[in-house]
């Protein structure tokens, strides 16, 4: 029998065959982790990735050493899933096979940890023991047993006298596995499946329907990608609840990933009161020993639902009935270290391989799904009312600031419109979040009294300011100039970044409204492990009466309570030398607006602009995300932007900046001149982030209609000029930032 096997850390894509000894090669299949000599180490770890009839090794195959465990550590399936995102975002294999497994499950340090466990023996002559000893042994019958440790503490006594007890009969001692629950402790309230609203009904039969009825029969071909497209609180979670347990009666397993920010033991709480035991939760904040244990919990089958972050994505689910991607649209779906896959499309390929369904969840559909819906690949199902009882689409003004800054003189961080439905809300009780949009503060140059940014003509997005050499470059053609002296628009010498953050907006707000109870949520305020949820809590429990935050509070919070929003700048992310600002900025406004009228009290929205006619801003104000994609799909169509082309952004890093940017120079030629069939490729231009750790930073986007195309084309060239060290290349395939 011969393996072939990649190898970990392995530099290049290179698989190696070995020979399988007799005594192992029951255990063996792909999937398998197996210990192998390799080169000059002693001994290397691998997987296998493929079976072989033969080899076409001209030496002598050695053989495998010793084979991890008898079940494969990695599903086939998911080898396959490694083997598409190779080839697709351009990694190793070996690279993309450890992306599925966690650290702590790879590196082999972490075992099961074992604890000891009392129980009461079944009959014992209790006048042998002492007043004391019988009581402790009547305590332990009561509750049943328990970790020694447990009762040591709840007993008031010692290890000693326990273990005094077990040798003479009265308890036993033995060792047990205790997993390491990343569940906050606390009561667990069990919830039931809520009756269903007309439009939730269809879509739950819409996801049902799709499934395989039972765990051993799947379908022969794949079944449709579906987009519940769900304005805001209008019962999607309450969806996906439903079509797991759907899926869990069949024999089903099921999959669900939410954007790292919206992984609060909010969210958690909601699955884990349906489901109980049966929910794995997987994300960045956990001890490597509950990854670990969460993670085996999934590969044994002790665990069905599987709840996290992109990386959950891979977790080693048997009989996957269905992935669920909750705001599909979020850019934190996609990793920004290689191998560099977006965990969105990677569970569209993984559903397509096993078989399964796929529920792509939004209020604003990225503009690719959106595409492909109306494309017929993708089927849709829409909610389009608010679920609770009572609750009704916020109401939505936007300021315009021009106005408000010309009738009061000055540059103002809050209208009055703002700051008066404040005071009347405070006086009332209720509650009120404060958003200030961190995007795109300090990149582009931005006039403070007009709003007016500068953009590049030829592509149609804001140049970056690049302060070292006080330039304006744009990132998609490459083209630069110097920035103006004054205000094009409104002649404003001071023509500077419009830069002022939470902080500053929590000293106004603490200013005008000094009996306010106020609390403040950013990357600064949320260093510490627990305090997000601690703020979070605090506000939810009415003991906060403003909440001001980033981002950080745009995504799936429920506070009923909530009756105003306050977005201070809605502007800043239009600001972005992206092609996508205006569809971040729609889905941005949108989420926010949406964290309020979520319960009787009817909400309110007051939205600040400087560019109160830009179609995101207009068309956010009903949430009308389908008068926008019409708006913005014929645009990105006219530029060639994507969903119409693949975009891949190649980025080469190295000392001295002319000899980098030649060598990107040469790389860039090198690919036009094979003429990749319909491929637009850009000048060579210096990166967002041109010079850091003394290294300078050049960059090449190449736009086209098939992504693999690209992909194969950078892969050849990068053969002709292999790269390296001191440079780096990263090659970006369906990038979201340059
Ligand atoms: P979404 O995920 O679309 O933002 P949620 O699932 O969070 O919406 O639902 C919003 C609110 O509506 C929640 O408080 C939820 O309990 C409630 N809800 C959902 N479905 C129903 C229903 N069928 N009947 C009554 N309330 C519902
Ligand atoms: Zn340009």
């Amino acid at each position: 029998m011969i393996v072939r096997v990649s190898v970990d850390n392995a530099p290049a894509n290179q698989l190696f065959d070995y020979k399988v000894p007799d005594e192992l090669s029951g255990g063996i299949s792909i999937g398998s982790r197996v210990t192998i000599p390799f080169a000059k180490r002693a001994s290397a770890s691998g997987i296998v990735v493929e079976l072989p009839e033969s080899s076409p090794f001209e030496g002598k195959l050695k053989s495998i050493s010793a084979l991890d465990s008898p079940s494969p550590t990695v599903l086939p399936s998911l080898v396959k899933l490694a083997i598409w995102m190779s080839k697709y975002y351009l990694a190793t294999l070996s690279k993309s096979l450890e992306t599925l497994l966690p650290a702590p499950v790879r590196n082999g340090r972490i075992h099961e940890k074992t604890m000891l466990y009392i129980d009461a023996a079944e009959s014992f002559d209790e006048t042998t023991l002492t007043k004391r000893q019988g009581e402790l042994l009547a305590d332990i019958r009561r509750v049943g047993g328990g970790w020694m440790r447990q009762l040591c503490e709840e007993f008031q006594c010692t290890a000693t006298t326990l273990r005094k007890m077990a040798d003479l009969g009265a308890l036993v001692i033995s060792e047990r596995q205790q997993r390491r629950s990343p569940l906050r402790r606390g009561r667990i309230v069990p919830t039931k499946p809520l009756p269903l609203n007309n439009d939730q009904a269809i879509a739950l039969s819409d996801i049902t329907n799709a499934l395989p009825s039972d765990a051993d029969s799947f379908p022969q071909t794949p079944p449709k990608p579906i987009l519940l497209f769900g304005v805001t609180g209008s019962g999607k979670t309450e969806v996906y609840l439903q079509a797991i347990s759907n899926a869990l009666e069949r024999g089903l397993g099921a999959i669900v990933l939410v954007p790292e920010i919206s992984l609060t033991p909010q969210t958690v709480m909601r699955f884990s009161s349906r489901f109980g035991d049966r929910i794995a939760v997987l994300h960045s904040a956990l001890s490597n020993g509950e990854r670990y244990d969460e993670w085996q919990r999934i590969r044994k089958g002790d665990a069905r639902v599987v709840v996290g972050p992109r990386s959950a994505v891979f977790a080693p689910v048997e009989k996957l009935g269905l992935i669920v991607v909750d705001e599909e649209h979020e850019p934190s779906y996609k990793q920004e270290e290689s191998p560099r896959y977006n965990a969105r499309d990677v569970a569209v390929m993984r559903a397509h391989f096993e078989k399964c369904v796929v529920v792509l969840g939004s209020a604003t559909p990225s503009m690719e799904s959106w595409r492909n819906s109306s494309l017929g690949k993708y089927a849709l199902s829409r909610l389009s009312a608010r679920a609770a009882e009572g609750a009704a689409m916020p109401l939505v003004r936007v300021i315009d600031m021009n106005e408000e800054n010309a009738r009061s003189g000055r540059v103002n961080i809050f209208a009055k419109e703002l700051l008066d439905a404040m005071h009347d809300r405070l006086q009332r009780h209720e509650q009120i979040i404060l958003f200030l949009n961190r995007r795109g503060f300090s990149t582009s140059l931005t006039c403070p009294s007009c709003g007016y940014v500068e953009t590049c003509e030829r592509c149609d997005v804001p140049f970056t300011y690049h302060r070292a050499d006080d330039c304006l470059r744009c990132h998609i053609c490459g083209a630069w100039k110097r920035p103006p002296s004054a205000c094009p628009s409104c002649s404003d010498a001071q023509f500077k970044f419009a830069g002022f953050g939470t902080q500053r907006v929590e000293s106004i707000v603490k200013q005008c409204f000094p009996g306010a109870r106020v609390a403040r949520m950013d990357a600064d305020s949320t260093s510490r492990k627990l305090s997000h949820d601690d703020i979070l809590d605090a506000f939810k429990a009415g003991e906060t009466d403003i909440l001001i935050g980033t981002q950080m509070i745009a995504k799936g919070l429920h506070f009923p309570l909530v009756t105003l929003v306050g977005i201070i700048n809605a502007d800043s992310s239009l600001h972005i030398p992206d092609f996508r600002a205006g569809e971040r900025t729609f889905q941005l406004l949108a989420q926010v607006s949406g964290r309020t009228g979520r319960g009787t009290l009817p909400g309110e929205v007051y939205v600040q602009s400087y560019t109160p006619e830009h179609p995101a801003v207009q068309m956010a104000k009903t949430e009308n995300f389908e008068g926008f994609a019409k708006q913005e799909l014929p645009l990105r169509s006219e530029m060639g932007y994507p969903p119409f082309v693949h975009l891949t952004c190649i980025t080469l890093t190295g000392p001295a900046e002319n000899l980098t940017e030649s060598l990107m120079s040469k790389i860039r030629k090198t690919i036009i001149d094979k003429k990749p069939h319909g491929v637009v490729v850009s000048e060579v231009c210096p990166a967002s982030l041109p010079k850091a750790d003394n290294l300078f930073r050049f960059q090449v986007v190449l736009r086209g209609p098939n992504s693999l195309q690209m992909t194969e084309t950078i892969k050849s060239t990068l053969e002709e000029h292999p790269i390296s060290t001191p440079f780096r290349i990263s090659v970006d395939v369906d990038a979201h930032s340059f």
